[in-house]
């Protein structure tokens, strides 16, 4: 027979006798359930006590369990605590200014170690933040901090609580959703460096590959070479996308505007305003259909706000219909056709985000 054992620390322990159990042992479920097997010829005293002795190990592994399930990275012990010293430095702070510019009151902050949620908040209005939050882009910590200030109010997740989120949020509560949730589909971006190159031109290939077997002629004369790519890098535009931990599409990014843009046939720019230029975006095979390249032009939006910009434009090849659908469902206009150095024409994209 089960039986639940209720420990102090641990909480519900799951006590299970069996005949054909040869000795005591410990497991942690990945849902953080803890189970002690033990013999029936031994007492459920001395399982207790075996238990007791271990009572630091599950604690660890269930940590381990439960942070591999939301980050999908595993963090050193010396590495959490660098973490924790950073959230208290950052996270208080941050509540701080926060509630003053939207008018919260709150309680005491903490910081813990959590896994299974990034912050919530006591019905006495004290907040507890997850000392991972400091893993994510400043913008998503705000969010996350926004959406248990918002509970000072709303102490559920009711309609008023989302409008009132929305609100301070500028609208964007949705998008910043999203965007958290990728985060723990184990989505990474991060700036290209030189030990990149091979990866990157690995990607690339894949690209080719895949632009051939659609028929589709882009990338079919050997461009971008690594030559373009190292020069991306070395001018800060290149971007690195890794999916658990592999790196797994890459693209460019520059604000410098660009020189094939300024003739255009067609409708024409929806306006000359400074703009981003998302260029060679490139996802690896193995991670085609899960939305990264959607995921990348998000990112790229994020970035465009923090710089303040407010424009996006990107060009892609007559064939590429994946990618124009795309563009199309992220709400950017066709504006015409444009033509590259090499003569070749591409179809021009134009999205204002709004604000
Ligand atoms: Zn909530």
């Amino acid at each position: 027979m089960d039986k639940v054992y209720k420990h102090p620390r641990l909480g519900d322990v799951l006590l299970r006798q069996r005949w054909t159990t040869s000795r005591i042992s410990l497991s942690v479920k990945p849902s953080g359930e803890v189970r002690l097997s033990y013999p029936r010829l031994v007492s459920t005293a001395k399982a207790l006590r075996f238990l007791e002795t271990k009572v630091d190990w599950v604690l660890r592994m269930r940590d381990k369990v439960s942070q591999r399930a939301m980050a999908g990275v595993d963090y050193s012990l010396e590495q959490i605590e660098a973490l924790r010293r950073e959230a208290k430095r950052v996270l208080p702070a941050m509540v701080e200014r926060l509630a003053a510019q939207y008018g919260f009151s709150y309680g005491r902050v903490t910081i813990r170690a959590t896994r299974s949620k990034w912050g919530c908040c006591t019905s006495q209005n004290n907040l507890s933040l997850s000392l991972f939050l400091m893993t994510l882009p400043t913008h998503l910590q705000e969010f996350v901090v926004l959406h248990e200030l918002c509970h000072t109010v709303h102490h559920n997740h009711s309609a008023e609580f989302h409008a009132l989120l929305d609100r301070v949020t500028g609208g964007r509560e949705k998008e910043l959703n999203r965007q958290l949730k990728g985060i723990r589909k184990n989505l990474r971006f991060r700036k290209g460096v030189e030990s990149d190159l091979g990866h990157i031109m690995e990607l690339v290939a894949d690209a080719q590959n895949w632009f051939a077997k659609q028929n589709i002629d882009q990338w079919q004369d050997g461009y971008p070479t690594d030559n373009i790519i190292s020069s991306d890098i070395l001018s800060n535009k290149n971007y690195i996308v890794e999916l658990d931990g592999d790196t797994s599409a890459t693209f460019m990014l520059s604000f410098d505007g660009e020189p094939t843009y300024s003739v255009i046939e067609g409708k024409g720019w929806l306006n000359n305003n400074p703009y981003a230029v998302v260029h060679r975006i490139a996802v690896t095979d193995r991670c085609r259909r899960k939305g990264i390249a959607k995921e990348i032009l998000y990112y790229v939006e994020e970035l465009c706000a923090e710089r303040g910009v407010a424009d996006i434009r990107i060009d892609t090849h007559r064939d590429n219909l994946a990618m124009q659908s795309l563009l199309k469902k992220m709400g950017y206009s066709h504006c015409g056709r444009i033509t590259l150095i090499s003569g070749a024409y591409r179809e021009a994209y134009h999205k204002e985000i709004k604000r």
